[in-house]
């Protein structure tokens, strides 16, 4: 198949949305981007076609799609029973990086939720994304556009690593804003949980609707306690080196990682250090990569996914990375990075 490609890295082009549309009504697969990560689209209420995104992705056929809105209206016909809650967070954070859960109507066919009564909806802050799910019908399907295992994509570029040939189109809107994927919080058992740490906080979601839970499963190491998003059961991507977290205070941090990469060296094996524009100078016998400035968490969240390629592209065969407590999207970012460390961390 050949994947065609429209440019909007300057907004919307009307013509090229309409095509893409086309396709998206045709049962076909279109990536996009939207504020969080690129999206693998496709028609949420045909089932068939979103078979086609576990295909395209090697997705297993278990872990649920979000089904993306353009307006608050659309929701309705998807979802059954709202909760007060849900319009109150839409109201805050909507267009925005949240994904509310909540019980699903009959017209979402379970290809599309993996097999669960409930769907996952939300609605982007990207006029190219709103564009296009109100051409395609205004129900999008779209999990992240990478193959299942790789790094979310945060460009165009990563989209077309993975699934070049695959796709019917890809979108190009440049680099994404936020570079990790939505909160998703669960409005469909007692207190609303997050199921998933993102841009929104726990603080945020709590500042509107008091008291809110965070799934205990994300953050254990006990592997008998399973995460109720089923996405957050698999290993979500590890690089092809070894990635390590150091954690400490950041002197004692450096000089860790240095006679780390000492010792590799003397060995004869390269390492790779995943540091900050404070830290990067310090760092010898490495391939030095910055996340952006400690001081500007939004910069780490977006950088993070494209580093982690750009280091499967090199030669090193482990990577220290230092620690990112960041005071919003700390959570977020920790919960990614552990998971492509497969939860190797030194204190120290
Ligand atoms: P991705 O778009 O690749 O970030 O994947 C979507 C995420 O949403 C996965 O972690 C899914 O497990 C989660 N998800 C989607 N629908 C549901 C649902 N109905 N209940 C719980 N989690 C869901
Ligand atoms: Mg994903």
């Amino acid at each position: 198949m050949k994947t065609l490609i429209e440019n909007m890295r300057n907004g919307v082009d009307e013509a090229g949305i309409r095509r893409a549309g086309e396709l998206l009504r045709q049962g076909g697969l279109v990536a996009f981007p939207t504020e969080t990560v690129y999206g693998l689209g496709a028609d949420a209420l045909d089932a068939e076609a979103a078979a086609k995104i576990y295909r395209a992705k090697g997705r297993p056929s278990d872990n649920p799609l979000i089904v993306h809105i353009a307006d608050w209206d659309a929701i309705g016909r998807i979802a059954a029973d709202i909760p007060t809650e849900a319009k109150r967070l839409a109201d805050a954070f909507w267009p925005g990086p949240l994904t509310m859960i909540l019980k699903k109507s009959e017209v979402v066919p379970f290809a599309t939720t993996g097999g669960l009564e409930t769907v996952a909806v939300r609605l982007p802050d990207h006029e190219v994304a709103r564009a296009l799910i109100r051409a395609g019908g205004g129900y999008v399907a779209a999990p992240s556009a990478n193959t299942s295992g790789r790094p979310s994509p945060t460009k165009a570029e990563h989209v077309a690593q993975d699934l070049d040939g695959v796709i019917d189109m890809i979108i190009d809107g440049g680099d994404v804003e936020i570079g990790i994927e939505s909160t998703i919080v669960d409005l469909t058992e007692g207190r609303p949980t997050i199921l998933r740490p993102g841009y929104i906080s726990r603080e945020m979601l709590a500042g509107v609707l008091g008291r809110v839970e965070v799934d205990r499963a994300l953050f254990a190491e006990d592997e008998h306690l399973r995460p109720k998003a089923p996405g957050m059961r698999y290993r979500h991507y590890a690089p092809r080196a070894q990635l390590f977290i150091v954690e400490g205070a950041q002197q004692r941090v450096r000089e860790t990682i240095n006679a780390r990469a000492a010792e590799n060296a003397e060995k004869g094996r390269c390492t790779g250090v995943i540091g900050t524009d404070e830290s990067q100078d310090y760092y010898a016998n490495a391939l030095v990569k910055s996340i952006g400035s400690r001081t500007d968490e939004s910069s780490i969240a977006r950088h993070l996914y494209s580093i982690l390629r750009e280091f499967d592209e090199s030669e090193v065969s482990v990577i220290y990375s230092e620690s990112f407590d960041t005071p919003q999207m700390g959570q977020a970012i920790m919960n990614r990075l552990i998971k492509a460390a497969g939860h190797q961390i030194i204190s120290v």
